[in-house]
């Protein structure tokens, strides 16, 4: 679903991704951990046209990003995206917020995009909020509202950038739920994130990435299992999380 080659990037002398490749299955799940600046963020922003790269080559369901010529209103509504901060319109109520984007980049008619947002928000325990404004729902209410929203696009993948780390530890549950059902139900997603309990229970792979590569690529399992075989640096950067 997901397939990066050899994925080079530059800001300007600094090299922030540096010769990335990994591949993610349908119905995968995939995590990304690895410390602050070592261009987690960066890679995963690539995959939906967010961040340019100057070499290499990413496919999303066999679409080539960053070809000239790449629709990409259809490019970001298949690989939907959850920030951290949410990245909600605050001027426009939580219904208007899931049901912008249906209208204007996939053509869907009002009604249409209000039973899809409908749906979702039931999905994700939200229905009785669809006409507040964002600022009135907490952290963890926003970004079940952000993952409904990318949902309604009808992604055939899911990209989350530390999904959890704005919001009080009280609230990370809630959404770690919503992205856990989401990932039962075999949606294909790519996780930025440091909560090694979602990663132990969900994952099926685990990348570590540090200095803009990716240092580790391997099955969940061994990740957690055998750290023997783990690098030193990622055998550091566990033992100061876990
Ligand atoms: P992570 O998400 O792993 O914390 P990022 O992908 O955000 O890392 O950033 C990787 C590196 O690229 C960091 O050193 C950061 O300072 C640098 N960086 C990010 N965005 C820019 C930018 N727009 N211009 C220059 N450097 C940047
Ligand atoms: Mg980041």
């Amino acid at each position: 679903m997901i397939e990066i080659d050899h994925v080079s990037k530059w800001y300007g002398e600094f090299q922030v991704l540096d010769d990335c490749t990994t591949r993610v299955a349908k119905g995968e799940v995939v995590v990304v951990c690895g410390p602050s600046g070592s261009g987690k963020s960066t890679l995963i922003k690539t995959v939906n046209a967010l961040e340019p790269f100057q070499k290499g080559e990413i496919r999303v369901n066999g679409i080539p990003v960053g070809a000239p010529g790449t629709n990409l209103p259809r490019l970001r509504a298949i690989a939907g995206m959850v920030f951290q901060h949410f990245e909600l319109f605050p001027h426009l109520t939580v219904m208007e917020n899931l049901c912008l984007a249906q209208v204007q980049a996939l053509r869907r008619k009002p009604e249409e995009a209000h039973t899809r947002g409908r749906a979702l928000l039931e999905r994700v325990g939200l229905a009785a909020h669809q006409d507040k404004h964002p600022g009135a729902l907490s952290g963890g209410q926003q970004q079940r509202v952000a993952i409904a929203r990318a949902l309604a696009m009808d992604p055939v993948v899911m990209l989350f950038d530390e999904p959890t780390s704005a919001l009080d530890p009280e609230m990370v549950n809630e959404v770690l739920d919503v992205m856990t059902d989401l990932a039962q139900e075999g949606m294909t997603m790519m996780v930025v994130t440091h909560e090694m309990g979602f990663a132990r229970r969900v994952a099926d792979r685990v990348l570590f990435m540090d200095g803009g590569r990716i240092v580790e690529d391997c099955l969940k399992e061994s990740f957690f299992g055998d750290l023997s075989a783990r690098t030193e640096r990622t055998r550091q950067f566990l033992s100061k999380i876990l």
